[in-house]
């Protein structure tokens, strides 16, 4: 049974389709799938979802780009928002350097912030980082503690940057990016133990191939798995459980 543990199925790409997209979940044994949130209302759209639907998981969580107008009454918010029984993380937070706009000083305070929730309510965390490695782990470093926990999403770092993260209790969750021709993701599945590992889409975006170009959807997570598999020679079954168990015993839920 296969994992997606990032998916944004509540974004408005579905409102057209969403009931198909989740019905081609069961067809392709698509068994786990985790909504994060990006804001306030992304992150109450995903526990709507997650309310519909006994195999999908929200994620309570406030994205670096989206930091700029956030309120106390929004850390309020959020903090009532995690108590909700099918939120398994708080996520996505985190830092990205991309836009030129980026308010760094306030995406450090939110990530920190919002790392302090996880740790109160004893979450694990799903981190986006981009184009700000050192950032990103001088800040896991400094708020560390023995319940901090989680994943690293989209992952886009090298070997060296992974084996940081799982030294610091992360998993690397492995996108559809690997199947791309120049990912240097395959190296990183080659040098780590399956262990280590966890499957995702972030669709809609970054449709994997065959379906490159396409919107993304949860059921696409498949050809991660059997990328993933080639890599490290193992049977897609084999990938697939493993995959599953972390990320079961990582969210804490038992389905199988
Ligand atoms: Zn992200
Ligand atoms: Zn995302």
């Amino acid at each position: 049974m296969f994992v997606d543990i990032h998916a944004h199925l509540s974004f408005a790409d579905y409102d057209a389709d969403r009931s198909d997209v989740v019905a081609r979940l069961k067809e392709q044994r698509v068994s786990l799938v985790v909504n994060p949130g990006t804001n306030v209302q992304t992150s109450r759209d995903a526990i709507a979802l997650a309310e519909q639907y006994e195999f999908v998981y929200a994620n309570v969580g406030l994205h670096p780009n989206d930091v700029h107008q956030i309120t106390d009454d929004d850390f309020h918010t959020l903090d009532a928002l995690l108590a909700h029984q099918k939120v398994v993380a708080v996520g996505e937070i985190g830092l990205d350097y991309h836009y030129p706009d980026a308010n760094i000083p306030k995406q450090h305070q939110c990530f920190r912030e919002m790392l302090r929730l996880a740790k109160r309510h004893d979450l694990p965390v799903v981190i986006h980082t981009r184009e700000a490695w050192d950032d990103t782990f001088k800040i896991m470093q400094e708020e560390s503690s023995s319940n901090l926990r989680g994943a690293m999403h989209c992952f886009s770092g090298g070997v060296e940057e992974a084996k940081k993260c799982l030294a610091l209790g992360f998993k690397i969750s492995i996108p559809g990016i690997i199947t791309f021709k120049k990912s240097t993701l395959p190296d990183v599945v080659a040098a780590l133990d399956i262990e280590d590992l966890l499957t995702e889409t972030d669709c809609p975006y970054l449709a994997p191939a065959p379906h490159r170009g396409k919107r993304n959807e949860p059921s696409f997570v498949v050809e991660v798995a059997k990328k993933i598999a080639a890599v490290k020679g193992l049977a897609i079954e084999t990938v697939a459980e493993t995959v599953h168990q972390s990320a079961a015993e990582l969210f804490a839920v038992s389905q199988k």
